[in-house]
């Protein structure tokens, strides 16, 4: 006699029940209760106690207890970890090794969907300024179109009735505790899931439904479009039997540029002027992406410092679905004179042009020592900070330099 008979009214079996009487009981509960089956509450709570009852009365040794005790005999030390909190989670375990859930498995759940097929397309700016149309080649997989992806004259091709059209079938073996299932290829049909009369099977695929097919596909890069940014042709990937074919995307990959970043829609360029031209107005040129050369103006009393930002307006790229352009940013780099450019005449001349020398301002008091400047060795530095050549702008490899970057003497 048993003391609570509840795990089994739940599985719908006898307190006498055989191991596979409890394990087909399970398994008929499990179909139906499944979340993936039915997604109601009522069902998922179901799910849980039968899974709770199998998991117990599976196990001889838990399934005494369970007999002797009641529930209150396995929620003690007797019934293992985790009391019966945790056997929702456990019972989709179970229900994994039954019906082959785990990767690989095909638990049916309506049509599939084919994987999608990505390639990446690399542009320049140039092409991402203009636009482009590239037509590439893709090898595909079709269903034949001697049979319509049937494999054999119409009505000619029977669903294989051992694997129920599957293709493979489960074999289950006990190995100590575990139940394991194992997915095996049909022998009936050859893993196809049809039989078909040799004299039926469609002659151009050989019954295998499918056939190879090379596709041209022209890819329209739109003028503006950005890096990253996904061109898709529908269903175009697979083809397979009821198989909904999967996208073929391009994916747009922007190649860098040697002159210009590209930030959203603007473009930054770093211009190089003499100093002159930084003071006293003139001009710079540059090639820009679209082909067309850039005459740029500095007016003169304008005056550009290292490291200025200014904007050339509309001179971006162009900005697509919206129309227009972006700007082009100008970042400037001042190339100075040498040493000894001009004469001492000259320079003093230069004092009565420029504005007046900033006065250096030292505490009254303080201790004052006087210094020189002398070259500074790049290489010799990166060696020291163990970097690479980035740490300073000048990637000088020369090694007679060695002098300190600054010197100082005591007064
Ligand atoms: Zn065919
Ligand atoms: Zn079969």
């Amino acid at each position: 006699m048993v003391k609570d008979s509840k795990y089994y009214d739940l599985l719908g079996v006898s307190v006498s029940a055989t191991e596979i009487e409890i394990k087909k009981a399970y398994r008929k509960s499990a179909l139906k209760y499944h979340p993936d089956k039915n997604p109601s509450a009522e069902a998922a709570e179901k799910f849980k106690e039968v899974s709770s009852a199998y998991e117990v009365l599976s196990d001889s040794e838990k399934r005494q207890v369970y007999d002797q005790f009641g529930e209150e005999g396995l929620s003690g030390g007797a019934g293992g970890a985790g009391g019966f909190g945790g056997f929702g989670g456990y019972g989709d375990d179970i229900f994994s090794q039954f019906f082959g859930g785990a990767p690989g498995g095909g638990r049916p759940r309506g049509p599939q969907r084919g994987r999608d097929i990505k390639h990446e397309i690399a542009v320049t700016l140039e092409e991402l300024y203009k636009g482009r149309t590239a037509k590439l080649a893709l090898n595909k997989q079709i269903l034949c179109k001697g049979c319509n992806g049937r494999g054999g004259k119409e009505g000619a091709v029977k669903k294989c009735s051992s694997c129920n059209g599957q293709g493979y079938k489960f074999v289950t073996r006990q190995m100590g505790p575990m139940i394991q299932r194992f997915q095996t290829e049909c022998e009936a049909c050859a893993g196809t899931g049809d039989i078909i009369d040799p004299k039926d099977r469609c002659k151009s695929c050989n019954g295998k439904k499918v056939a190879n097919e090379r596709k041209i596909l022209e890819v329209h890069v739109d003028p503006g479009m950005k890096d990253g940014q996904k061109i898709v042709f529908k269903g175009e990937a697979d083809q397979a039997p009821d198989v909904i074919p999967g996208d073929v995307i391009f994916v747009v990959s922007e190649k860098p540029h040697k002159n210009f970043q590209r930030v959203g829609d603007d473009l930054v360029y770093e211009a190089e002027i003499d100093l002159l031209t930084a003071v006293a107005g003139g001009e710079f040129s540059l090639e820009h992406v679209s082909g067309d050369w850039l005459k740029v103006a500095i007016v003169p009393g304008e005056v550009i410092s290292p490291g200025m930002r200014k904007v050339v307006e509309g001179k971006g790229m162009p900005i697509a679905k919206f129309g227009g352009y972006g700007n082009l940013l100008v970042t400037f780099k001042i190339n100075f004179p040498p040493n000894h450019f001009t004469s001492d005449e000259n320079l003093k001349k230069l004092e009565e042009i420029l504005p007046p020398r900033a006065k250096t301002t030292i505490p009254s008091k303080a201790h004052v020592e006087d210094c020189v400047l002398s070259e500074f060795d790049a290489a010799k530095y990166n060696r020291q900070n163990g970097r690479g050549g980035q740490s300073y702008d000048d990637d000088d490899d020369d090694e007679h330099g060695g002098a300190e970057g600054v010197q100082c003497a005591s007064q």
